[in-house]
């Protein structure tokens, strides 16, 4: 059984957890602990002990300890993603390739740990020195999803650490594995002082709600659901907490007709379907030009007719299973409901039988649908698009942003003009021109507008802003 670490020690959880392998329902990755409040809260009083202490830790023993992470997850990166494709469904490839992201991610914050700097400002006095300085918030408590098991708690825990945090994570319940390893890694790796990480397997209405309360939190990082994210939002306004969600999407694709037919399909399918399209960046709303629509929608359904969607092991697999029944549930609702309003099911949508059982889709392509539907207003999360049929240019960007979300937002074209207009007049947080709408730097700011997203940026840089606060002082010598 996998235990939680809290104050410096494994320990067991109040109850057991088990996750599945989506490409294969018969086998049980693994056991883990599963957390109730109560060891929430010893947690939390155990990093809100430490967190003083790692503050006083000089920059480069912490960017040391990154690093040290950083080289052994890099280094497992074979046999990590192996467990990544089995609890959560990716392709192997695909789930290697998040590993090494997670790698890089606390390669990166080991060297931002030396760079966090502070500016001296002119007085308006004389004789007086005004310094600004970033100092750690204290207690950074973690809540992740379950679609990038090891990315996404990497791009959190990495910087909070960095910059002298304390941390309590906890994972998404139906992916403990891959944070579990990514834990033992920080622990052993990292040798990190007792209560200065902690990892909390468990429910989010218990764990999750406790670290959303608890005034030794100071500071809350969520990624996941919009309707989630909200209420964590507002139970840390209420008590004064600083709070960062990362949450749903709606992603518009534009194509134009003087799009580049080819480019264009693979931009699309990539966006949509890889990663079984539970990616919160991913292309869900493809908006066609008149002119190239039919040519482009016989295209993608082409090429999705030649992705194999199998097992998440096996060799050649484009696309792996859906990552668990109520997401399959979910989607399969979804195409239902857009045919229902009027929708044109062009291909997949299917469910499959594989070597295996397992919660296979085929991917879903919906024409001839209208801004208005369902479809094209809640987030599906699974391998679904849409294809909305459009005059002109204008039509295309005005439907892209109608929508209550704004993370990612992308256009096919080879027009000068209409690539820099749409990159000034999209509202999302991040706008791709002829390149997939999923798919980052890890070292670029990360975050949307609208319903997308709430407080600072995540990544790169600008992650300091969430996991430091500013301290400005005054001194007459
Ligand atoms: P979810 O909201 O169901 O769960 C996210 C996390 O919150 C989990 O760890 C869960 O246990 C926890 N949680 C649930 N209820 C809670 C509560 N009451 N208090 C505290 N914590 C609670 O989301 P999910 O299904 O795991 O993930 C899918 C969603 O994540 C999608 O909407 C997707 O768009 C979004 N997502 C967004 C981004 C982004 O960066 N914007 C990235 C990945 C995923």
């Amino acid at each position: 059984m996998h235990k939680n670490f809290i104050a410096g020690e494994w320990v067991e959880g109040a109850e057991l957890n088990f996750n599945i392998n989506p490409s294969d329902t018969n086998e049980v990755v693994g056991e883990y602990a599963r957390s109730d409040a109560a060891q929430a809260e010893i947690a939390v009083d155990a990093a809100f002990e430490a967190a003083p202490g790692w503050a006083r830790v000089t920059a480069e023993v912490r960017g040391d300890a990154l690093d040290r992470i950083g080289s052994e997850i890099l280094a497992r990166r074979e046999e990590l993603g192996m467990l990544l494709a089995r609890e959560e469904g990716k392709t192997l490839p695909e789930s290697i390739g998040e590993v090494v992201r997670a790698g890089r991610v606390f390669k990166f914050f080991a060297g931002e740990a030396l760079r966090l700097s502070g500016e001296r400002l002119a007085s308006i006095r004389p004789g007086v020195e005004t310094d600004v300085r970033r100092e750690p918030e204290g207690v950074i408590g973690i809540i992740t999803p379950w679609n990038f098991p090891i990315a996404i708690p990497a791009w959190k825990i990495a910087p909070a650490l960095a910059f002298g945090n304390a941390v309590v994570f906890k994972p998404a319940d139906l992916v403990p594995g891959s944070a579990w390893a990514l834990a033992e890694i920080i622990v052993r790796a990292g040798a990190l002082p007792s209560g200065v990480f902690n990892l909390v397997m468990g429910p989010g209405s218990q764990v999750g709600d406790v670290f959303a309360k608890s005034k030794k939190v100071r500071a809350i990082t969520f990624t996941g659901s919009t309707g989630t994210g909200r209420s964590i939002g507002m139970t840390c306004m209420q008590r004064g907490a600083k709070v960062q969600l990362e949450m749903g999407g709606k992603n518009p694709l534009i194509i134009l007709d003087d799009a580049d037919l080819q480019q264009a399909v693979e931009v699309a399918v990539t966006g949509s379907f890889f990663s079984t399209g539970q990616r919160c960046t991913a292309s869900s709303r493809l908006i066609v030009q008149d002119g190239i629509h039919d040519r482009f929608v016989e295209a993608v359904i082409k090429r999705l007719a030649s992705l194999k969607v199998d097992n998440a092991l096996a060799d050649g697999c484009d696309m792996g299973p859906v990552a668990s029944q109520s997401q399959l549930k979910q989607d399969c609702d979804s195409v239902s409901s857009a045919q229902a309003e009027g929708g044109h099911l062009a291909y997949g949508g299917e469910l499959l039988e594989r070597e295996t059982p397992g919660f296979y889709l085929s991917p879903a392509l919906i024409t001839e649908t209208t801004n208005t539907m369902r479809i094209n207003r809640e987030e599906v999360f699974g391998p679904v698009a849409s294809v909305i049929r459009v005059r002109d240019y204008e039509e295309a960007v005005n439907l892209a942003n109608d929508t209550e979300f704004g993370l990612s937002s992308g256009i096919c074209t080879t027009s000068l003009k209409h690539s820099s207009d749409f990159k000034q007049r999209s509202t999302a947080g991040m706008v791709m021109v002829n390149v997939a709408t999923a798919g980052v730097d890890y070292h670029a700011p990360f975050g949307g507008r609208k319903n997308s997203s709430y407080g600072s940026r995540e990544q790169g840089g600008y992650a300091k802003e969430f996991y430091t606060s500013v301290k400005t002082s005054y001194t007459l010598a």
